[in-house]
């Protein structure tokens, strides 16, 4: 027998909902619908007030997560708000940064509706390092450059023994690494991937804000780009793309080619 509930009885349904990078047009119609049908709406700091705004008038809106290490809603509280909101009968849209299954806590929040017998759905949304590279003129693969991508979290003490990241393997690895949330520990990240081998030389970007009016990005290498970074003052949410690929966005930078035109005319 299915754990899995049938949809459309007296409890509602949740929808983990990606709500891609942060440009609206980047939501699919899938999760545009959603928002547009759903009770109520749990999001978190990632979203833009832009894709808020696409929920039906009277929809219930709670806000669950802050930026920066301050205040957050406890894991376990959104689990619950989700749950009694569906309990409620109500169908719930929980909408997250990027894609739901992509360092956003997604997997966690499915178990615990599967644990409270309660039906679900995902719905992808265009990840952040996917939207990053995209929009900085940066394709993460490459026939001439790199035939493999990895996404990895640097939010995480790499300077803790028990890290579970051997960033001197990924140094090795000749992939294109995209780092999220890697802006704090950079300095010993990028310290860490040259000590594995990766040469100092290696492209690193930082891009911030991608796809947004405060898109910024900054082109360096594996050997610079913690210093220069901090010194121009780039923070998150920023993706790091580390990779012979990097180098392109010298050439293919249409995104902030196209802002800057539009500054200076
Ligand atoms: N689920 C999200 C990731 C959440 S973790 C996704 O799939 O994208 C939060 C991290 O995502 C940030 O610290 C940053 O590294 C990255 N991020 C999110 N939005 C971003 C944006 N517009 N530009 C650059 N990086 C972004």
């Amino acid at each position: 027998m299915s754990s899995f509930p049938d949809h459309g009885r007296s409890v509602g349904t949740v929808y983990l909902v990606g709500a891609g990078p942060g440009d609206p047009e980047l939501l699919t119609i899938k999760a545009r619908r959603l928002l547009g049908e759903a009770d109520a709406i749990v999001h978190d700091y990632l979203v833009p007030a832009e894709i808020v705004a696409l929920a039906r008038p009277g929809a219930e809106l709670v806000f669950v997560g802050k930026k920066g290490g301050g205040f957050c809603c406890p894991q376990r509280d959104i689990e619950g708000t989700l749950i009694r909101l569906a309990r409620e009968g109500k169908t719930v849209v929980r909408l997250k940064g990027g894609d739901p299954f992509v360092f956003g806590r997604g997997g966690e929040e499915a178990e615990a509706l599967v644990g409270a017998g309660i039906a679900f759905e995902v719905v992808p949304g265009v990840t952040s390092a996917l939207a990053a590279a995209a929009f900085a003129g940066v394709p993460l693969t490459h026939r001439a450059h790199s035939s493999a991508v990895v996404f990895l979290t640097g939010h995480e003490d790499p300077a803790k023994p028990d890290s579970a990241i051997c960033w001197e393997d990924y140094g090795r690895l000749g992939a294109t690494l995209c780092i999220y949330m890697g802006m704090k520990n950079l300095e010993t990240i990028t310290r860490r991937l040259q000590a594995g081998g990766l040469a100092p030389g290696t492209p690193a970007l930082v891009v911030q804000s991608a796809t947004t009016s405060e898109h910024r990005q900054l082109l360096s290498t594996v050997g610079e780009i913690a210093l220069r970074s901090e010194r121009e003052g780039f923070g998150a949410p920023a993706m790091v793309v580390i990779g012979e690929v990097a180098r392109l966005a010298e050439k293919l930078a249409w995104f902030e080619a196209a802002r800057t035109a539009a500054l200076t005319s």
